[in-house]
Order: C-alpha cells, then structure tokens, then sequence
C-alpha cells in the first residue's frame, strides 16, 4: 500500500530537454517491460502454474532481499530469514505475480494493494517480534505481511475489511500451511477484542489518529506500527505503549491506502479483484 516516490521521478525541475530525454527513456522502459511481460508469460511464468519456475521464484526472491533489503536498512536476521522464505508471488494476483518481486508495491483487487517488500521487512523489522508474541495485524490484504509475521511469532490475528480479500488470503495462508494466523473479516479500527492485548499491533492502512480501541488492546511495554494521517500527508509511526500514554520511537513520511471506518462497503463483494 506503500506508493514509492522513485528518485527519477522529481527531479524533473531541471532542463526541458534533459526532461524530454528522461520521457524517452521511461516511455522506452516502459514498451520493455510490457515486451519482457509478453514473451514471460508465453514462456511460461502463467497463474496457473505459480510453482513450474520455483527455481526462477527463489532465485527472484534471494535478489529481492540482498538488492532491497540488506543493502538499505534491514538487519534483524530472524527478519531476512522471514522474507526469503515467504514466497511473495503466492499472494498476488497472476496479471502482476511476474512483478512479485519489484520494489514496488503490487495491485492486489478491490482499489488495494500489497506494500513493496523493503516496507513490510522494515515495519516488521521495527517491531522486533519474538517468537512467543501474539500479534494483531489490521488490513490482511493479500495475507503476505501476515504470513511474514507468522515466521516470527507465536500467533497472528489480521482483520480485513473487505470480504473477498480476507477469503482469499485464508485460501493462500492455509495453501502454504501457516497454521498460527486468524484471518477475520470485520473493521480493525475496533481492533479484536477477544485475544487482546496484544504483544505487537502492525496496521497498514492509514487512519487519521491512532484508533483509541488498538490503544487499549496493546500490552504496556508493547509496539506498534502504523501509518497515520490524511491522504497524501502520512506519517508511519512506530509507538511504545508506556503506563502513561503512547512514545513516538520513530516516524517517518509514506503514503498507504486509507482505513476505512464505515462498515463493510458494498462494492466489496464485486468482481473487481484481478482475476484470481
Ligand atoms: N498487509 C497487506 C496489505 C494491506 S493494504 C498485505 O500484506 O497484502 C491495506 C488493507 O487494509 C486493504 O486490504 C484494505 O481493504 C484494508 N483495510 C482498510 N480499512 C480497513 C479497516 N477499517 N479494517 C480492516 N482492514 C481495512
């Protein structure tokens, strides 16, 4: 959900024609990679046969954390240990699953998307989760973060608001046999009250203010990562619920999809989710 803000992009303030020529090269990228899409997909690399490349996959995904993770920030080894093994092209749809391992966040169906991986392995990074934590991720999406997490803790609670989204994640988590996450279809803004509190809250879509209900379901001492603000104007937050109220230990500008704080919305049950 994360939208990146490429460094070619904005730094356009400069010559027409070194704009012009920037135009060119992107237009030109962009006719390959459309070319590179094609001939793949004729090879081979289809939906259907997510599995038939695995090598190709593995392959992909060793590049995606040395490239994209260890070279920038990531250090916690139980976190790079995480990322090489979930394998990410299970999670997203078949139309963009060549582009699985991209820095770049992916459209998952239904106006949502699934963060780029250097995002996912920084908020888990920044929650340092320990393999006896019961953790409560708000916006499952493609289920991919949850299953991140899953590698780490002892148990996963993730609430997805849109109820084909929340389906499809519990059919790919139980496909890849992660037995320690709950998926539940509801609004996270309330959180889960039934298994709180929580050792670690991860939310990854954008609420205005921290809703007061993750607040009260978050364990004094415990972490929590979240994007906050309006659209355009995010903060991620990492917070420390401390006797007294909550600590900023972080925070740093980004840009995810909305929460939503009405109830379910009715254009979630329509087929709008990429062809599964
Ligand atoms: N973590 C996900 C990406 C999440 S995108 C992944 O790994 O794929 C954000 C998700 O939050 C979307 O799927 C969106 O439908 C969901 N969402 C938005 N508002 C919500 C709310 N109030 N409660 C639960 N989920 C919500």
């Amino acid at each position: 959900m994360l939208l990146p803000i490429y460094p070619l992009v904005g730094a356009a303030k400069t010559r027409p024609h070194a704009r012009r020529y920037r135009n060119l090269i992107s237009t030109s990228g962009l006719r390959l990679a459309g070319i590179v899409l094609i001939v793949s997909v004729a090879g081979g690399f289809s939906g259907s046969e997510p599995d038939r490349h695995i090598e190709g996959w593995d392959e992909a995904r060793k590049r995606m954390v040395d490239t994209q993770l260890i070279s920038r920030d990531i250090r916690d080894v139980r976190v790079i240990d995480a990322m090489h093994k979930v394998p990410r092209h299970r999670f997203v749809p078949p139309a963009v699953r060549l582009h699985a391992y991209l820095d770049s966040p992916l459209p998952i169906g239904y106006g949502q998307t699934i963060s780029q991986p250097y995002i996912v392995a920084y908020m888990t990074q920044a929650l340092e989760v320990r393999p006896t934590h019961r953790v409560l991720e708000i916006g499952t999406g493609s289920g991919y973060q949850a299953a991140v997490l899953a590698e780490l803790a002892h148990q996963v609670y993730t609430i997805e608001i849109v109820a084909p989204l929340a389906q499809r994640a519990r059919e790919t988590l139980a496909s890849l046999g992660y037995r320690n996450i709950q998926v539940r279809t509801g609004n996270g803004y309330l959180g889960w009250e039934e298994h709180a509190p929580y050792d670690r809250i991860m939310v990854t879509a954008a609420p205005e203010e921290v809703p007061p209900a993750l607040v009260q379901q978050l364990k004094v001492g415990g972490l929590m990562a979240i994007p906050v603000g309006r659209r355009f104007f995010q903060e991620l937050k990492i917070l420390r619920r401390m006797p007294g109220g909550m600590e900023t230990l972080r925070a740093l500008p980004v840009r995810f999809v909305p929460m939503t704080r009405d109830p379910i919305p009715a254009w979630s049950n329509s087929d709008a989710g990429l062809d599964r």
